[in-house]
């Protein structure tokens, strides 16, 4: 499996979830994977010994997407450590629900930080080392909630509504240097995120899933993989939804 071979790539939040399997996922296709965490160290050291000897490699170091200057450096280990930047995934998110009434200022700016303004920072900085290769695939992980809005969600929707717009307008902007930009958005996947929600909303989201179930952190790897490929070389401004037919 060698789909992604010799690219050098950066994951944010590898550590746990969606992240995981998508690291897992690239070191399996050959590539060199830089991933990036919050605080969960052990939970990235863990995943790094899971890889066991497969093709491509991982590292992992600590790196707060919501804060500007650390993605600056984040880029620039990637850069110094791994020679070049070909895909970069804004995969890192965080949840803060509440409804409107009782959403405090803090809860809405800690998501649209952590959520929107990481792809901001993360992009901006990855884009030098790819206008100068002229190549590079961008992967920002939406949310079916940012296209269609989620009671409880106001802020999670707002900023995973925000990554659309971003995701579309990159892309016009970089596509004559063969940068492209594409949104996933998944639907209901199996991971911690989900884990917290209350057992009747989980009732409700399956019963609007055509498929009946939900999904796996394996399927959005294999979709973030394909998007990442040069198998996908003239896909850009997508969102693709991978969500068991809800959106539909
Ligand atoms: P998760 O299990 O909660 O994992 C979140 C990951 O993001 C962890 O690795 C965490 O690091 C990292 N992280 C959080 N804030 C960060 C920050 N400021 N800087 C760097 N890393 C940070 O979440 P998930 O379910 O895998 O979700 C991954 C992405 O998919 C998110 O953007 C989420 O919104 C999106 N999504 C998920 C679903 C779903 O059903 N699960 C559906 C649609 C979209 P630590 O481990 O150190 O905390």
């Amino acid at each position: 499996m060698t789909l992604l071979k010799g690219k050098v790539c950066l994951i944010t939040g590898g550590s746990r979830g969606i992240g995981a399997g998508i690291v897992s996922k690239f070191v399996a296709e050959g590539a060199t994977v830089f991933f990036t965490y919050m605080s969960s160290s052990d939970r990235a050291e863990q995943l790094i010994a899971s890889l066991g000897d497969l093709p491509g490699k991982a590292i992992a170091f600590q790196s707060d997407a919501s804060v500007f200057a650390s993605a600056e450096a984040a880029v620039k280990k990637v850069v110094d450590e791994g020679g070049r930047l070909d895909v970069l995934v804004n995969n890192a998110g965080i949840t803060r629900d509440n409804l409107m009434l009782r959403m405090s200022e803090d809860q809405w700016d800690e998501v649209v930080q952590a959520n929107l303004k990481s792809v901001f920072n993360l992009s901006k900085h990855a884009l030098r080392p790819m206008l100068k290769n002229r190549s590079g695939s961008i992967i920002n992980m939406s949310s079916v909630v940012g296209v269609f809005g989620n009671a409880g969600q106001a802020n999670y929707a707002a900023s995973k509504a925000g990554i659309i717009g971003f995701t579309k307008s990159l892309a016009k902007e970089v596509g004559s240097r063969s940068i492209r930009c594409n949104a996933i958005a998944p639907g209901y996947i199996e991971t911690e995120m989900t884990d917290v929600l209350d057992e009747k909303v989980k009732e409700s989201f399956l019963s609007n899933i055509p498929l009946n179930r939900m999904g796996t952190t394996e399927e959005i790897a294999d979709l973030t993989a394909f998007l990442a490929s040069d198998k996908s070389c003239y896909i850009t401004g997508q969102v693709i939804s991978i969500c068991g037919g809800l959106n539909t």
